[in-house]
């Protein structure tokens, strides 16, 4: 039979319009939709009876058909279930959010608010007065003011303050946190003139002050976060460099990174600099992030001494960081856990998962194990192991966190196994994302909340292609 013939057997958009499962398809994903597909699919087989394929059956047409609407319909957004051990992963989104942080959110979302409304007076106010005060209550900074996240804070900052001069960075400092944020791009972008001092490993206060001049308009201080320099160092501290920049009469600026407001010591956790440390110590101008340890949304801090606040909000920029109602109601509740330290272990999501004691992870492990167990059908050992979860994004990068987990081992076939699993798992209905390590595939226990969804959702593992393993010679 030629490729004419052949499409003759082909149904049309329409024919293929009226069938039942079709008239389904365009009640649940709108017609528009629907037509687009199976125009592509017709002229997809189309193609391929010219090259000599033979057109599928109808039924298979259609079924092939719904089966695209459904993937597409579906967010690529998705929540999931970060079993990687890092509490604060950037690719998976940072922080969760507190319930009353959501509640918050989604209140402004539903409704108009009084953004930027003095309701006292009914005269226009300014959308930052909504945190200004309980920033300054918690870390005891003169003022505040929020933008889109600690990259645009740091950028904002230095261009407000030091534009078309000299910023002095020690060269241990310049650090870059993911491919997207490299210190001396964003100064370069800021506007300032980057004047590395010192070496990589070792800074003088006599760097510094060799490097201030008529031009400089600021020094930088920056968190390592995500690496640490050890041996032969030397490092000027906040506090001596305050002095530095005092004398020279120009601001410090210190950019903590992840910051903290809450001491970490009570939560079983080393040590990360708070905000209210950063601010006692002298620097004028503290940055740090909403979603990381703060464990709010997406958001950047600026806080310091109220005229410099205030020369930043003058600057144009500051409108095209801003954030929206919806984030910021999110930060002022998510602020407001701190007022009660003594319970943010149990109101705020991130101090949960990082204070999660490792007993109780153990327990959730040892139950869960058995359900793994029998989904993987000998293709896999299944173990309760000790692992280490992180905190992630910078913060305490070398403290480990005693943690629990389960470690799938194939018996057989081992890399394809492994890879063939982590992609099962991957295309669940919530998809589960663990974390490669020696042969195993580890599901660190730590932030799972949902046990019982959890549990639940495995049941769809297709072993389709988890199960290919089993088959597979070894
Ligand atoms: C993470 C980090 C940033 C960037 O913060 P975002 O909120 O991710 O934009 C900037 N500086 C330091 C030191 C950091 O650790």
């Amino acid at each position: 039979m030629d490729a004419s013939a052949r499409l003759r057997d082909l149904p049309s958009v329409d024919q293929l319009l009226k069938s039942e499962a079709i008239v389904g398809a365009v009640e649940r994903f709108g017609r528009p939709v629907v037509v687009n597909v199976l125009r592509k699919s017709l002229a997809e087989i189309r193609n391929r009876a010219r090259d000599g394929r033979a057109i599928p059956p109808r039924a298979m047409i259609v079924k092939e058909v719904l089966s695209q609407l459904e993937t597409s319909a579906q967010s690529t957004l998705r929540p999931l279930f970060n079993l990687t051990g890092t509490v604060l992963h950037t690719n998976l989104g940072r922080a969760l959010l507190a319930d009353t942080a959501i509640e918050a959110a989604t209140a402004a979302m539903r409704e108009a608010v009084a953004l930027e409304f003095d309701l006292e007076s009914g005269t226009r106010g300014e959308r930052d007065d909504h945190l200004r005060a309980l920033i300054c209550e918690l870390t005891g900074a003169e003022d505040a003011t929020i933008v889109n996240n600690n990259a645009a804070a740091v950028l904002l900052a230095l261009n407000s303050l030091a534009r078309g001069r000299d910023a002095i960075v020690s060269r241990g400092e310049l650090i870059e946190i993911g491919g997207a944020f490299r210190m001396p791009d964003i100064m370069e972008r800021s506007g300032v003139r980057l004047v590395e001092v010192g070496t990589t490993n070792r800074t003088h206060a006599k760097d510094y002050r060799g490097a201030i001049g008529p031009d400089t308009g600021l020094i930088l201080k920056v968190h390592r976060s995500n690496y640490r320099i050890e041996g032969f160092t030397k490092e000027i501290g906040a506090r001596e460099l305050a002095t530095i920049a005092q004398d020279a009469d120009i601001p410090l600026v210190n950019d903590l990174g992840s910051g903290t407001l809450a001491d970490l010591n009570r939560f079983g956790l080393a040590h990360e600099p708070t905000v209210r440390e950063a601010v006692n110590e002298g620097a004028d101008i503290v940055t740090f992030s909403g979603d990381k340890l703060l464990g709010g949304p997406q958001a950047g801090f600026i806080v310091g001494r109220k005229a410099l606040i205030e020369q930043i909000n003058c600057n144009p920029m500051k409108r095209a960081l801003r954030v929206d109602k919806i984030r910021l109601a999110a930060l002022e509740a998510t602020l407001r856990l701190y007022r009660d330290p003594e319970r943010l272990a149990k109101n705020l999501p991130t101090m949960r998962f990082l204070a999660r004691p490792q007993a109780e992870i153990a327990a959730q492990a040892r139950r869960l194990a058995p359900v793994l167990e029998r989904l993987l059908e000998g293709a896999f050992d299944v173990s309760v192991v000790a692992c280490a979860s992180q905190v992630g994004s910078g913060a305490l990068p070398l403290a480990t966190i005693p943690s629990m987990g389960l470690a799938l081992t194939p018996h057989a076939d081992g890399g394809r196994a492994l890879a063939d699993l982590a992609a099962a798992l991957r295309s669940l209905p919530k998809p589960v994302v663990g974390r490669l390590e020696r042969g195993s595939l580890v599901l660190d226990l730590r932030c799972l909340a949902d046990e019982e969804g959890f549990a639940a959702n495995l049941g769809h593992l297709e072993m389709g292609s988890a199960g290919g393993i089993a088959d597979e010679p070894s």
